[in-house]
């Protein structure tokens, strides 16, 4: 069948490797309908993972909508034919961290992700014919036909991280709120926070056609890509700082933005995958500012899966609309490549297998 392999830096392509087949009991086996392309993908794009990959092997992707083939015997919850979406993490559904809901940190798969390669369990990936969902019960789930491949392709990850994001920031009525990344994530938490009833809300990017969406929404929308960004934020809240600082990119630059953008007492909550193996934070000016600090690279977002599609089929959200373009799979180097550089208004890369 065809999938996409990792070959190295900004070299990721269409390729033909062995179908997959059901190994375990607990596996399920499923032609993909609809997959796409995360902001986390552009970690493995640029590199950041190189020196750890298996190159000419490792398959990518993780969010999936799709039509199962076949069950092994021990599945309860599937059968032939099903319309579903998975998490990107794979978890068990029974070790402890599954248990208290840490199943980003599930024991059992010692913490594996799909499309990721050897450093993160050596799953296969969501961007190929066909694929392999192991302990599919654990952290597979039913989609409605009503939901489109759209909107269904963001339950694996956006959409809950976005929810997390909003929980974490825990947003009050008339509370001010910045909120750092304009991106898939970043806008689907802008239209949660919308509706919670905040005050001021500021979102800083610096790609100019992605701040215009959240413009077009109603909020401050600054480039920080220009000087004096920083008082152009602060100015919205009085120079004080604001009450919550959400943060969807994953920098160490942008975690620094968010305390420099906080008030004393407030919160940051950081759900941006941070690649860095380290990076600089001031636990000194965390203490002596009272600040809340919710850190959150790898969401939990099997338990949110369900909140989700309730979001979608209530009309809550509408994801749909951050699809900027389509690719056939055969053409997933480009996808990859528009995406990266942001080119033609990229916002969401959906490709077909
Ligand atoms: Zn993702
Ligand atoms: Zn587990």
């Amino acid at each position: 069948m065809k999938a996409a392999v990792y070959f190295g830096s900004q070299d990721i392509r269409c390729t033909n490797i062995p179908d997959p087949v059901i190994r375990a009991d607990h596996e399920v086996l499923v032609k993909v309908h609809a997959t796409s392309i995360c902001g986390s993908d552009l970690h493995l794009y640029r590199g950041a993972l190189d020196a750890m990959m298996e190159k000419g092997k490792s398959q990518t992707g993780h969010e999936l909508v799709g039509e199962v083939l076949d069950v092994g015997k021990s599945v309860s919850r599937f059968k032939k034919g099903d319309r579903i979406s998975m998490a990107y993490s794979c978890s068990c559904g029974d070790c402890y961290m599954c248990e208290v809901g840490q199943t980003a940190h599930c024991e059992t798969t010692q913490k594996a992700v799909y499309g990721f390669g050897v450093p993160f369990g050596n799953l296969n990936g969501t961007h190929a014919e066909a694929m392999v969902i192991p302990h599919a019960d654990a952290h597979t789930i039913h989609v409605p036909k009503q939901i489109s491949d759209g909107a269904a392709l963001t339950l694996s990850c956006n959409l809950p991280s976005a929810i997390i994001a909003n929980k974490l920031a825990d947003i009050q009525l008339g509370e001010s709120v910045a909120l750092i990344g304009c991106g898939p994530t970043g806008l689907m938490t802008l239209d949660l926070t919308l509706q919670r009833g905040p005050g001021r809300v500021v979102v800083l990017d610096k790609v100019p056609h992605r701040l215009q969406v959240a413009r077009d929404k109603g909020v401050v929308a600054i480039d920080t890509s220009n000087a004096g960004w920083k008082d152009k934020a602060l100015a919205e809240c009085g120079g004080r700082g604001f009450d919550k600082v959400i943060e969807v990119v994953g920098y160490p630059e942008t975690l620094q933005m968010s305390m420099d953008l906080v008030r004393p007492g407030g919160t940051v909550a950081a759900i941006g995958v941070f690649a860095d193996s380290s990076f600089n934070l001031n636990l000194a000016d965390v203490f002596l500012r009272d600040i809340t600090l919710h850190m959150n690279g790898f969401a939990n977002v099997q338990p949110y899966m369900w909140e989700g599609l309730r979001l979608l089929e209530r009309g809550v959200i509408k994801p749909e609309q951050y699809f900027s373009h389509t690719y056939a799979l055969a053409d997933i180097g480009n996808a990859y490549d528009t995406f990266h550089q942001k080119r033609d208004n990229a916002i969401k890369m959906l490709i077909r297998p």
